[in-house]
């Protein structure tokens, strides 16, 4: 291993791993964090949300479908496939007050870099059920992302419910209202915190059924879902709803909680700051891509053009720094 990096990325997702490819291929001899399995609170694995992902029918590309783990083992071939070193450690610690930078791994070493690439994604909050991460993890019905998801034939014509009362549940309600028979949207209040126009979209759907005051208090069913027991609120009776998927969407969390003190800034709720287009950060020669850095969009697409820009943006900085020449 030489003694400074010339660029080392963080995260293994969609994002991370097409950082790698592109710079790789570009000779920049990448060394990819891929992180540690977790299952606390809720499963975390190297690769991403789409470890989490059964079937992928809307990445380009796969005119059959793929799923989201094989999916992240051909990004790894391929990153690797260029030199990629795939380190299955996490960085815990980042020191980017001057270069070179300097970061610890959970196994902790010191690692030093000339720059950097965070793509350590976000995560889907769960709700924190045992029978809601069983179902999720297995395939059974259980997701935390409609777009992803939502247009499988499992779902079609079908009872779905939806969990949340934002703009992610309800723009998710609406998307499944399209292929459900019915889509009810179980939120613990009595009123949404969502866009009047998301509300408005939503009340005005036919097969949309808002049951306010109750929270999901199990989810039932051993292969696949079969209903879920709500909980009411405010008199605490509990009621059985039968539905064939469960999609939750009460936010998601960036995975930065390891860049605090580092200098790094983020927005208020956690995601990393991209001040222009660019992957740049607000410090030079540190870049982030993907979910880390994108609350909107969340997309294997998305995050791996992310990775694509960041890769570049990176290369550009190293060379013009007189870092790394390419060739
Ligand atoms: P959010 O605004 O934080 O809403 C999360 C929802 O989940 C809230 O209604 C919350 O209930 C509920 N919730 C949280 N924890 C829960 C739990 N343990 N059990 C049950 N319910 C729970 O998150 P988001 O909807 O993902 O939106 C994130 C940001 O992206 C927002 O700023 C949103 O406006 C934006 N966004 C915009 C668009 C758009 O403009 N098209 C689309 C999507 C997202 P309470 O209301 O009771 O707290």
């Amino acid at each position: 291993m030489p003694d400074i990096e010339t660029l080392l990325i963080i995260g293994s997702g969609p994002a991370g791993w097409t950082a790698a490819i592109y710079t790789a291929r570009a000779n920049l001899k990448p060394v990819c964090y891929v992180g540690v399995p977790k299952s606390n609170p809720a499963p975390m694995l190297p690769g991403g949300q789409l470890m989490l992902t059964t079937e992928v029918e809307n990445y380009p590309g796969f005119p059959e479908g793929v799923s989201g783990p094989h999916m992240m083992e051909l990004f790894q071939k391929q990153a690797e496939r260029f030199g990629t070193r795939a380190i299955e450690e996490d960085i815990v610690k980042c020191d980017f007050s001057k270069p070179p930078f300097s970061v610890t791994t959970s196994e902790g070493r010191t690692v030093r870099a000339h720059s950097v690439i965070i793509a350590t994604g976000a995560t889907a909050n769960w709700l924190g059920l045992e029978n809601e991460l069983r179902l999720a993890t297995s395939g059974g019905g259980v997701s935390a992302c409609a777009v992803c998801d939502g247009a499988l034939p499992l779902f079609r014509k079908q009872p779905l419910a939806v969990v949340g009362g934002g703009d992610t549940a309800l723009e998710e309600a609406s998307y499944l209202t399209k292929f459900a028979s019915t889509v009810f949207i179980i939120h613990r209040r009595n009123e949404f915190r969502a866009s009047k126009t998301m509300q408005k979209r939503i009340f005005d759907a036919p097969n949309a059924e808002v049951l306010w005051n109750k929270a999901v208090h199990d989810v039932l069913g051993d292969r696949s879902i079969e209903a879920i027991e709500l909980k009411d609120t405010v008199t605490g009776d509990i009621s059985r709803l039968d539905v064939k998927g469960l999609f939750i969407a009460i936010g998601h969390t960036p995975t930065t909680e390891f860049l605090k003190g580092s200098g790094v800034e983020l927005e208020p709720n956690g995601y990393v700051t991209l001040k222009t287009r660019t992957s740049a950060t607000n410090i030079a020669g540190v870049f982030a891509a993907g979910d880390v850095a994108d609350s909107t969009y969340r997309q294997a697409v998305t995050a791996a053009g992310m990775g694509c820009q960041a890769a570049l943006d990176a290369e550009r900085w190293l060379a013009a720094s007189g870092i790394h020449s390419g060739f």
